[in-house]
């Protein structure tokens, strides 16, 4: 191995999530895989072709250089939404590709028009309607000056989509304003329609809204975590668990990160472990030393607190998690050997390191936590 540790990206983990998906939104709805930070951290390269072999025909990006990414690594053309940058030197790039594009202020509606009318070509747009999030979205105060520029422009524009997104979907605490959303897109696209302007796609719902929320799927839902085999949040999980039968989790993660035991060490009762004095062995010890440290993506903040699987057995980290290495606790687990296979985040035999629980040792959320594993972390693709 030339690297200390490695990626596995399960082919038929991704192919249960998103059957399951399907069965969730049903036939006539689309399912639009949302593959922003790096493939939240399985790379692009490797998740996006598999994801276009499983079936999906729609992705979403946060920006150009990760629809560049994609382009180059499907084998098959592909229908590509971005939802957030695209600078403009971009934007002649996004429109001769048939790349669709969020569009949230007037700025970028009229660059756009100006970019398709130059290449003689539509800009596919889908318009991003404010309704509650701050974040982007055109505010309702905006939309007849909007409705007035897309009518204008109809020869240049395409209007693919209408959509917004939600403010904190994955908690029920938020559902009031949630519930306010729903109603301010309602009223927005009613009042494009009044216009006869008819997107070919509305869209709102990412995982928590689809899972909380069936009347957001309209035409179309985006979806990240779920895909991956996460839920959004524990809440969203326990909802979607008591109206089943089954209590099994349906979801299955696609990845698994692991490395190898770099060295074996043997400590006196008394001593202190790795840099400073956070750790005294409170026996005679033994120790794996693993090569993977926040360097590499494990955080700092696990410290004598995470745990990693060798032998299907957990053993937990002492002392600081060094720049490109950590020490583990193996006093218990007899016969370990140098290059024994390391579990920091995956299955090992019965037991399971969750990136939940990590995310609680760290206070890292899912979604952070994933998506900061560094993108020169082999990913490698295992059935
Ligand atoms: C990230 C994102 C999604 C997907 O969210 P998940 O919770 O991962 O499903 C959907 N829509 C927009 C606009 C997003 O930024």
């Amino acid at each position: 191995m030339l690297h200390s540790s490695y990626i596995e990206i399960s082919k038929s983990a991704l192919q249960n999530n998103i059957h399951f998906i399907k069965g969730i939104i049903g036939p006539n709805v689309q399912l639009s895989s949302v593959i922003k930070g790096n493939a939240y951290g399985h790379g692009i390269e490797q998740f996006a072709p598999l994801a276009q072999a499983s079936g999906i025909r729609h992705f979403s990006v946060f920006s150009a250089d990760e629809a560049e990414r994609l382009l180059q690594s499907l084998p098959k053309p592909t229908t590509l939404m971005i939802m957030g940058y695209i600078g403009n030197e971009a934007l002649e790039w996004a429109i001769a590709n048939d790349i669709e594009f969020f569009v949230f202020d007037i700025d970028r509606l009229e660059e756009a028009t100006k970019v398709a009318k130059k290449l003689g070509k539509q800009a596919k747009v889908h318009i991003e309607v404010e309704t509650g999030m701050n974040r982007t979205g055109f505010e309702s105060s905006e939309l007849p000056q909007t409705i007035n520029s897309l009518i204008n422009a109809s020869d240049y524009i395409s209007l693919q989509g209408v959509c917004t997104h939600f403010a904190g979907a994955e908690s029920y605490q938020n559902h009031e304003r949630i519930m306010a959303q729903v109603a301010s897109f309602k009223q927005q696209v009613q009042q494009l329609k009044r216009n006869s302007l008819t997107p070919a796609q509305l869209h709102t719902a990412c995982s928590a809204a689809m899972v909380a929320y069936p009347e957001t799927h309209y035409d179309m839902v985006r979806i990240g975590i779920m895909q991956y085999g996460f839920w959004p949040s524990p809440e969203t999980f326990r909802q979607y668990i008591s109206q089943q039968e089954e209590k099994i989790d349906p979801l299955r993660r696609i990845i698994n990160w692991k490395s190898n035991v770099m060295a074996i060490k043997h400590v006196s009762h008394g001593e202190y472990i790795g840099y400073g004095t956070s750790f005294q062995a409170p026996r005679d010890m033994t120790l794996a030393i693993v090569p993977v440290g926040y360097a590499w993506g494990y955080s700092r903040n696990l410290s004598n607190l995470g745990h990693v699987l060798i032998k299907g057995v957990r053993a937990n980290v002492v002392g600081t998690i060094n720049m490109n290495g950590m020490m583990v606790d193996i006093t218990d687990i007899p016969d370990v050997q140098k290059h024994e296979e390391v579990v920091l985040l995956g299955v090992q035999g019965s037991e399971s390191i969750t990136v939940a629980s990590f995310g609680e040792l760290s206070t890292q959320l899912n979604y952070e936590l994933l998506t900061r594993l560094p993108v020169n972390i082999p990913r490698l693709i295992v059935d």
